[in-house]
């Protein structure tokens, strides 16, 4: 091999060596690519909001039922309760000849001040369970859907302080179901013992029951003969809100011993209410349900 010879077989060797590193080169540039379309490569991602904020808790379990108890010695825990501006008229012991003319009465004070839905002024009915028949179920319906509540004032309105426990449990849900008898769909989530009596299996049963147990703030003794329209309208209209006023569209039921200066009708009461309801609007004062005064919702 002489010098030329020499140097072809080099320069031919150096540019087979550099084809082979090319060749490897590409070759490996070439998996890596096919590898990096097929596997991503993990990537760390920038947190997110997700990651760093705790994750909502879903609660499913039922809130736990916190019973409303207003009875004449606890006043002061219910006025922090129920709304300010705020008054709950209820009226006891019907379905009676009477009820339809209160809920005239709220018809016609609502259509005067153009009052509709929320803002329409509303009461609360205990009923009494032995009263509602096929035809007084008629009455039960129109005060639901007139947007009233109704709450359960026992079968046959006993002394509750007088009578078994048992016989308090019947009491409570046979007017339940009669109420339920009228209507399925209406909830019943106040209880008020006749003659705001009770002892305490009473009040035991009632948290049981998952119902709120109401008297009243203001009485206006509207079942007392001896007490006129003007005194009725004068005891409820000097409130400045948060009272639960007691009435009675309703009238007493036993009669085996009645009291002395018991009325038997309710056209005071009946007379009464459209002053009693102006002069609350006028004070811009909100006549509503126990539910919507206490803040429940509907
Ligand atoms: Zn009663």
């Amino acid at each position: 091999m002489n010098f030329k010879q020499a140097i072809q077989v080099t320069i031919f060797a150096s540019c087979f060596l550099s084809y082979r590193i090319l060749s490897s080169f590409l070759n490996q540039y070439s998996t890596t690519l096919s590898l990096s379309q097929l596997q991503p490569s993990p990537t760390i991602k920038p947190p997110t909001k997700s990651s760093t904020t705790p994750k909502p808790v879903i609660n499913n379990t039922p809130k736990s039922f916190q019973q409303i108890t207003l009875l004449f010695d606890n006043r002061e825990e219910v006025y922090k309760r129920i709304k300010p501006k705020t008054v709950a008229l209820t009226f006891d012991d019907g379905p009676d000849i009477y009820t339809e003319k209160i809920l005239n009465a709220f018809l016609e004070h609502n259509k005067k001040h153009n009052l509709s839905n929320k803002r329409a002024a509303k009461a609360t009915f205990f009923v009494i369970g032995k009263r509602i028949t096929n035809y007084t179920c008629r009455v039960i319906e129109r005060i639901y859907k007139e947007g009233h509540e109704i709450g359960n004032h026992t079968y046959s309105h006993l002394r509750f302080n007088q009578i078994s426990p048992q016989r308090q449990r019947e009491e409570i849900s046979e007017a339940e179901k009669a109420i339920k008898k009228c209507n399925s769909y209406i909830q019943v989530r106040w209880f008020r013992p006749p003659y705001g009596l009770y002892d305490i299996s009473t009040i035991n049963l009632i948290k049981e029951k998952k119902l709120h147990i109401a008297l009243w703030t203001i009485d206006t003794n509207d079942w007392r003969k001896s007490v006129s329209f003007d005194a009725i309208i004068q005891s409820v209209i000097n409130t400045s809100g948060q009272d639960v006023v007691l009435m009675h569209d309703g009238r007493e039921i036993n009669m085996d011993k009645p009291h002395e200066d018991l009325s038997l009708v309710r056209d005071n009461t009946v007379n009464a209410l459209p002053t009693i309801l102006e002069r609350l609007s006028q004070k811009n004062i909100e006549i509503t349900t126990l539910s919507e005064a206490f803040g429940l919702s509907q």
